[in-house]
């Protein structure tokens, strides 16, 4: 049994497709004619160029646009006039084959973005070894694995799922897939998650061990994948995927129906977005709206900033799809620990507690802040755009901002621009100061959104993505879960909506206490809303009013979290 990072849920059982690519011998060979040489490159790099812009054009049709922009970025590196102008004249001053002079300045580039502290500059490092290798083939005559023509059953076994690799999967043929590296917000994992297959990812040595044809089963949940399980553990699994499938259908019926407790209190469920083509499932799973519209993901994987025209395009495709129900949108959250390389950002000693987020936008007014911010009054103009601002920690911050849009709202009134003139603007409440002046902040904003994510990080002071201090990262630790109650409470009493987007909003053992302090808004991956209904619609306010009581009075995450388990059983 190995075990590895769950990243995309339900139980895959098949047989192990391994793919390891037809192997590729560079050597230093010399040549007699760099010229010639350098030609024989770029004819490879204008075929490379070919077959990336067919995948692009397949994954853009298979999984969507986001995902197909992956390829767009391979696109770019190919394209990158630095990049090829260094191997040209690698081949020119060494002499040397072309393979080798690729092989040379691509590594030393992956080097450079897997040295860096950020998982996403180390998944850059990933793309420029996949347009490498892909350009190498193209030059040896080597064709890649056809993963489209996979037969039915087929459990994907690879070192790595490169965008490329994934543009040819077929939903209907791969039953799961394992990588011996990645993580949770590596593209593999997106990339399985918007396909919606069982996926293990960061699982070590698999791919020398696993023969090609061995059976597999694998639990996406539990991280969890077994090479030759026996008869029985074959039948338990095939238990639990019929398990997941028959539950993942019952949930079916709980599309259309409300999100009302048993004694008569509704709550919104809605859902977290990266991009706007995310709203088709939102809406298939049945989403009241969304509550949390990461912007980030569309600064990512380019290498300049999307224009005001491009962001407006964005907001306005996603406002348009939802038909009028809400769709709140956050600005720019990035900074710190989430570089952006054009955006020439000088690495912070202590990312989370540095130069990030609003703090990064309010100094960046003209090249960031100002352009997001427009182009989402514009596009406020065509549905329920509502505006939170992230990783507030004190009142001036959204006395700032929101000068800044009725700024803005001027401007576009001077212009004769469309806008909704009543548009709500909201705050992550994610800092323990913001926790703290809770009831201050509820008088000068629209809304609250809990951001449990980050609360835990900065109410525990434990970095969120320490595995050494993991234990205490915990939202059912008694400060957090007062924290959350504050906030709610001060919400509550200043007549504005709190919502949650953190990934507690969704958790089976938190629900019941978040109904119980009074949330009016649940906000998921979309695929855990249904499951979230059906729990909700079971419960009374009065008898989770005497277990939040209950969880309340203990003094450790641990009694909390075992006395939750209990209840929720
Ligand atoms: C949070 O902090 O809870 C949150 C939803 O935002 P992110 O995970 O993007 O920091
Ligand atoms: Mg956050």
């Amino acid at each position: 049994m190995y075990r590895g990072t769950s990243t995309s849920a339900g139980i895959g059982i098949g047989k192990a497709a391994v793919i390891k690519e037809e192997e590729l011998v560079i050597r230093q060979d010399k040549v007699a004619d760099a010229e010639a040489e350098v030609q024989r490159f770029r004819d490879a790099l204008g075929k490379t160029v070919e077959q990336t812009e067919v995948l692009a054009a397949d994954l853009a049709a298979k999984v969507g646009e986001k995902e197909a922009e992956i390829m767009q970025g391979h696109l770019m590196l190919l394209m990158d006039p630095m990049l090829t102008g260094e191997i040209e004249n690698t081949i020119k001053g060494e002499a040397v084959c072309g393979e080798y002079a690729i092989e040379t300045v691509c590594n030393n580039y992956a080097a450079v973005f897997a040295s860096m502290d950020d998982e996403l500059m180390q998944q850059r490092a990933t793309d420029m070894k996949d347009i490498k290798t892909r350009m190498q083939q193209v030059l040896q005559g080597i064709h890649p694995v056809d993963i489209a023509s996979l037969p039915a059953g087929s459990v994907i076994v690879a070192k790595d799922l490169t965008p490329s690799m994934t543009a040819g999967i077929n939903p209907a043929n791969v039953s799961g897939i394992v990588t011996e590296l990645g993580g949770k917000t590596s593209h593999s994992a997106i990339l399985a998650r918007a396909l919606e297959i069982p996926a293990v990812v960061a699982v070590s040595g698999v791919l020398d061990s696993i023969e090609d044809g061995a059976d597999i089963v694998l639990d996406g949940d539990a991280g969890i994948v077994i090479v030759n399980p026996s008869g029985i553990e074959k039948s338990e699994y095939e238990g639990k995927r019929q398990k997941f499938l028959k539950e993942k259908k019952e949930l079916e019926s709980y599309i259309g129906r409300p999100t009302i407790t048993k004694d008569g209190i509704h709550v919104e469920l809605v859902a977290n977005i990266g991009k706007p083509e995310d709203v088709e499932k939102v809406l298939q799973y049945d989403g009241e709206g969304v509550g949390l519209f990461r912007t980030e993901f569309l600064f990512m994987d380019r290498t300049s900033m999307p224009t005001e025209e491009e962001q407006f395009e964005a907001y306005k495709k996603a406002a348009s799809a939802l038909k009028g129900k809400p769709l709140i949108i956050r600005t720019l959250d990035i900074g710190g620990d989430k570089e952006i390389p054009y955006m020439g950002l000088v690495k912070d000693e202590n990312p989370f507690l540095g130069y990030r987020a609003i703090r990064l936008c309010l100094d960046r007014k003209d090249d960031i802040y100002r352009p997001q911010l427009r182009a989402l009054l514009r596009a406020s103009a065509f549905g329920n755009i509502k505006i939170m601002i992230p990783m507030v920690t004190c009142i001036d911050e959204i006395r700032e901002a929101k000068a800044l849009i009725e700024e803005i709202k001027k401007e576009l009134d001077g212009e004769n621009t469309a806008y909704n003139k009543e548009i709500q603007v909201g705050i992550m409440v994610e800092t323990a100061a913001a926790s703290l002046m809770a009831d201050v902040f509820a008088k000068e904003v629209d809304f609250f959104s809990i951001g449990t994510n980050d609360l835990t990080q900065y109410t525990m002071s434990v970095d969120r993505g320490n595995d050494k201090i993991a234990y205490l990262y915990s939202t059912f630790n008694p400060a957090v879960l007062r924290s959350i109650r504050y906030i709610i409470r001060c919400g509550r009493e200043a007549g504005i909506m709190v919502g949650m987007c953190g990934e507690a909003a969704s958790d089976p053992m938190m629900i019941p206490l978040l109904l119980a302090f009074g949330l009016n808004e649940f906000s998921m991956s979309a695929s855990a809303i249904l499951r979230a209904r059906k729990m909700i619609t079971g419960f009374s306010m009065e008898e989770l009013k005497a277990v939040a009581d209950e969880a309340m009075s203990f003094a450790t995450a641990k009694e909390v979290e075992e006395y939750m388990r209990e209840f929720i059983k």
